[in-house]
């Protein structure tokens, strides 16, 4: 097969649902079923094996797991209540005295709450940064750590790293490989073909695509991994299951992933390399543009399409960068990425110091609206400053 035929297969799959019908009423979309516990016979036994309590069990979330695993190639996927209730199922698989390493300068909500965790679990932590991928694995064979989380693209620097050859060397120490690959979705890229053990999401973003429901996903390469029984218990223990509203608007949202992937990374393309070179542009990181440092590997990573986020500098200060936001006139500002419509985001505001943002940092997460409206409107906005 080649990417072509790869590509209309996931269209297919996500425009159908996973193929799903419903049996019950010959509707093509699936019905909501909210109830949370289901009923057993007269004999005790319930009436559908895999129906018992919705803090595990539940149609819609079943099915969007299914979807999700089949555009993933994954054995398993688990959806959770957000992505950082799935990355803290993740993380609270390590024990006391374990040794996690994190790369640097990914998205700071991780990075804030994981150098906690580590604190308060007494976990080892590093943070590396991990786009030099041969000094990554030097690293990492040096520490012999127990588990390595990647996050690529990063966000937001949009960093690429090399997945195949960090796998080789964390698969060589005996680690866990994570990968949050919330920026490329699994139209872009699937980690798993690459040798990550594990992939996560924020499925809050692009996989749901419309800026209306909060969800994250676990999904493995291996099911009988102790990794991966230790997350599947932690969900149902903690509880941390997404809501069956939210995977039924989730399957809703899914049905179009592969074409918003389409024309949001061809948007993206088309700003970045207007603003390549822009004399109001310091500095720009887009995967897709050759003169990204991490562009040979994107390309390998991520042949069909390098994705939705952008990141640039304002030439200037602070105020450049807070003025360039307040001209623009229909990109909303606003926090968070993957949505249909563009959102801009002055980083700094939102993050701080936490992970060492410049603070003339700009971030668009590119939608699908016409590219050549949302060129005009940066275009005005670059040109309103002094
Ligand atoms: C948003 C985001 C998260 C956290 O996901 P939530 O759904 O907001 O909990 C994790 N990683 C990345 C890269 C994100 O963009």
């Amino acid at each position: 097969m080649d990417d072509q035929d790869k590509k209309q297969g996931k269209a297919t799959l996500a425009a159908r649902a996973g193929g799903y019908t419903d049996a019950g009423s010959g509707g093509v979309v699936p019905p909501m079923q909210p109830s949370t516990t289901f009923i057993r016979d007269e004999n005790y036994d319930p009436l559908f094996a895999d129906n018992i309590y919705g803090r595990d069990q539940n149609d819609q979330v079943r099915l969007a797991e299914s979807i999700l695993s089949q555009l993933e190639g994954a054995e398993e996927s688990l959806l959770f209540a957000s992505g950082m209730a799935a990355l803290s199922s993740l993380f609270s698989s390590l024990k006391r005295g374990q040794k996690l390493i994190v790369q640097s300068g990914i998205y700071w909500g991780t990075t804030a709450w994981v150098r906690e965790f580590c604190t308060h679990r007494e976990v080892l932590l590093i943070e590396a940064d991990s786009s030099d991928e041969v000094a990554f694995s030097e690293l990492v064979k040096q520490e012999n750590p127990d588990m390595v989380f990647l996050e690529v693209p990063s966000n937001p620097w949009i960093l690429t790293s090399d997945i195949e050859v960090i796998s080789q060397t964390a698969k060589s120490v005996g680690a866990v490989l994570a990968v949050d690959a919330t920026a490329a979705t699994p139209i872009l890229m699937q980690p798993i073909s690459l040798g990550a053990d594990i992939v996560m999401h924020s499925a809050t973003k692009a996989i749901n695509g419309h800026s209306d429901v909060l969800a994250g996903v676990l999904s493995c390469a291996n099911a009988s991994s102790d990794v991966w029984i230790y997350v599947k218990r932690e969900r149902h223990g903690a509880g941390a299951i997404l809501s069956a509203q939210s995977a039924w608007m989730l399957i809703r949202g899914m049905r179009t992933l592969p074409l918003r992937m389409e024309r949001m990374c061809a948007n993206a393309m088309a700003i970045a390399q207007f603003l390549e070179g822009h004399e109001k542009v310091e500095a720009i990181w887009y995967p897709g543009l050759a003169s990204h440092q991490g562009h040979a590997i994107a390309a390998r990573q991520m042949p069909r399409g390098y994705g939705y986020l952008l990141s640039f500098l304002i030439k200037g200060t602070r105020k450049d960068a807070l003025d360039f936001c307040r001209h623009l006139t229909g990109i909303h500002r606003a926090t968070s990425l993957g949505g249909v419509e563009s959102l801009v985001e002055h980083r700094h505001t939102i993050e701080g110091d936490v992970t060492g943002c410049p603070e003339n940092l700009i971030r668009l997460s590119v939608g699908i609206e016409n590219v050549a409206d949302l060129i005009g409107e940066i275009s005005t906005a670059l040109s309103c400053l002094e």
